[in-house]
C-alpha cells in the first residue's frame, strides 16, 4: 500500500518552509522530495500546511488501569493524536502498578487493543511505588518496559536510587526521576514564594527538587547510568544539570509547557487548575528554564499530561490532586508564546518535540528521513482558536489555559502510515 502526501510544506533547519511531498509505503517513509512522481494507491492533500515528524511525549498519565474515570488508554491516546503526538510514554502510577511480568503483560495487551497512537509504557522502580522492594528491572526491560520511574514520588534514599541505577545501567535502561525529597516538602501545595505567602497556602520549596537532582547526578556518575530528570522546575535544578552535563555525566532533562509559559504570579486563588507538582515557580525560575531549553541543558519538552475528574479538581487548592492536562494544548501554546514571540525558532520547537526526545532515548521516531516509521503531523500554522477544554478528547478538563487564544493547530496525525486524527473541517 502506497500513500502519497502532496501539497505539503517542510521546515528546513534554517526555518524556511519549502514545498515537499512524501511517499509512504505501508508503515515507512520511502521518499521525501519537492515532487514525488511515483504513483500511489492513495493521496492525502496537505492543503499547503506544514508536515513535521509526529510529536513524542515521554511523560504522560493514561490512568488505566484503576483510574478510568480520569482517563483511559483510548481517550488519552485520542487526546495525544489530536495534539499531534504519535508516540507517548505512559507513567506507571496506576492501580495496579506495572511492576511485575504479569501486570506489565496485561498493560501491553490493553495498549495493543485500545491505543490509537504508539504507547511505550514505563515500569516502576519499586513495587507499588512504595519505595521499598525494587522491581526486576532487567526482566521488565526485556519484556518491553520503556524505562523505569516512580513518577509521582521521589526515590527517598540514595542507596535505593544507586542500586536501581546500577541494575538499569547493566541492561541499558534509563532511570527517569520525579525528584522530590519528602523531608523538604512540608505539606506544600504551591511554590514556596511570594504567592504562597499572599494566598496563605503551604509552600513547596525549590530545594525539595534540586537537592535530589544533585544527589542523583553523582549517583548516575558512579553507576554509569542514563539518568533523566522529569519536569524540571527550578533554576537551581537547571544549574545542577548544566554542571553535571559539563562533567560528562549521562544526565538529560525535560521541561513542561506550563513551566515554560507560567510562573507563580499566574496562579489564581483557589483555582486548582493551577495546582501541579512540581508547582509553577518564580519568574526567575521560568527564565532559567527557557534559557536551559535554549542552551540544551534541558533536552526537550514533555507535557506531564495528568488528567483528573472535575469534582476532584473542584475541591480547592489544599485538597485537589496535583496535575493538569497538556497533550491537546502543547503545540499551539508553545508556537504562540515562544515561536511567535521569537523566544525559540519553529525549528527549535519542533526539534524539542520530536528529534530530541527520540535521540535521548534511542527511539527510531521523530524524523522524516527515508526508511523511518511514517509518523507525521500536519500543522495549520494560520489557524487561530480559543482553547476550549470541553472540546478535548481527553476526559481531563483540568487546564489553566482554558479560553486562551492561540495559533497553530495540528490538523492531521499519522502513525505508522495510518491517519489517526483528522480535523473535521480538514477535507
Ligand atoms: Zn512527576
Amino acid at each position: 500500500m502506497k500513500t502519497k502526501l502532496t501539497n505539503a510544506k517542510c521546515l528546513t533547519s534554517s526555518n524556511e518552509l519549502v514545498s515537499c511531498e512524501i511517499l509512504i509505503e505501508d508503515d515507512k517513509i520511502v521518499k521525501t522530495a519537492p515532487k514525488v512522481t511515483e504513483q500511489a494507491d492513495k493521496t492525502i492533500d496537505a492543503d499547503n500546511n506544514l508536515v513535521v515528524p509526529g510529536f513524542i511525549d515521554v511523560h504522560i498519565h493514561l490512568r488505566e488501569p484503576g483510574g478510568e474515570y480520569k482517563e483511559t488508554i483510548a481517550t488519552g491516546t485520542q487526546s495525544a493524536a489530536r495534539g499531534g503526538y504519535t508516540t507517548v510514554c505512559n507513567m506507571p502510577n496506576t492501580n495496579p502498578v506495572p511492576d511485575s511480568k504479569d501486570t506489565l503483560e496485561k498493560l501491553l495487551q490493553k495498549i495493543k487493543e485500545d491505543a490509537v497512537v504508539r504507547v511505550l509504557p514505563y515500569a516502576s522502580i519499586t513495587k507499588g511505588l512504595k519505595g521499598e522492594e525494587r522491581t526486576n528491572i532487567k526482566e521488565l526491560f526485556e519484556q518491553g518496559a520503556f524505562a523505569f520511574t516512580d513518577d509521582g514520588v521521589g526515590i527517598q534514599t540514595a542507596n535505593q536510587m544507586f542500586q536501581a541505577m546500577k541494575e538499569a545501567a547493566a541492561c541499558g535502561a534509563a532511570i527517569v526521576a520525579h525528584c522530590e525529597d519528602n523531608s523538604l516538602v512540608y505539606g506544600g501545595v504551591t511554590h514556596d514564594g511570594e504567592v504562597s505567602k499572599r494566598l496563605n497556602l503551604p509552600g513547596i520549596p525549590s530545594l525539595s527538587e534540586s537537592v535530589q537532582i544533585a544527589r542523583d547526578v553523582l549517583l548516575a556518575e558512579a553507576a554509569d547510568c542514563h539518568y533523566h530528570v522529569c519536569h524540571v522546575s527550578t533554576k537551581e535544578s537547571v544549574r545542577v544539570i548544566r554542571d553535571a552535563k559539563r562533567a560528562g555525566i549521562k544526565v538529560t532533562g525535560e521541561v513542561s509547557p506550563h513551566h515554560l509559559l507560567l510562573n507563580e504570579t499566574d496562579v489564581l486563588e483557589n483555582d486548582a487548575d493551577f495546582k501541579m507538582n512540581p508547582p509553577l515557580r518564580g519568574k526567575d525560575d521560568q527564565e532559567a528554564l527557557i534559557e536551559g531549553l535554549l542552551d540544551g541543558t534541558l533536552d526537550f519538552i514533555a507535557t506531564d499530561h495528568a488528567p483528573h475528574g472535575e469534582e476532584e479538581k473542584a475541591n480547592g487548592f489544599l485538597e485537589a490532586p496535583f496535575g493538569i492536562v497538556g497533550l491537546e494544548t502543547a503545540f499551539p501554546l508553545l508556537y504562540t508564546h515562544l515561536v511567535q514571540k521569537n523566544v525559540l525558532s519553529l525549528h527549535e520547537l519542533i526539534d524539542r518535540m520530536t528529534k530530541k526526545p527520540a535521540d535521548v532515548f534511542g527511539l527510531p521516531y521523530g524524523t522524516m528521513e527515508e526508511g523511518a516509521p511514517a509518523d507525521l503531523t500536519i500543522l495549520d500554522l494560520d489557524k487561530t482558536a480559543k482553547i476550549d477544554r470541553y472540546q478535548f478528547a481527553s476526559k481531563g478538563k483540568n487546564t489553566p489555559f482554558h479560553g486562551w487564544e492561540v495559533n497553530g493547530f495540528p490538523v492531521m496525525t499519522i502513525v505508522n502510515g495510518e491517519v489517526v486524527f483528522k480535523e473535521d473541517s480538514h477535507a
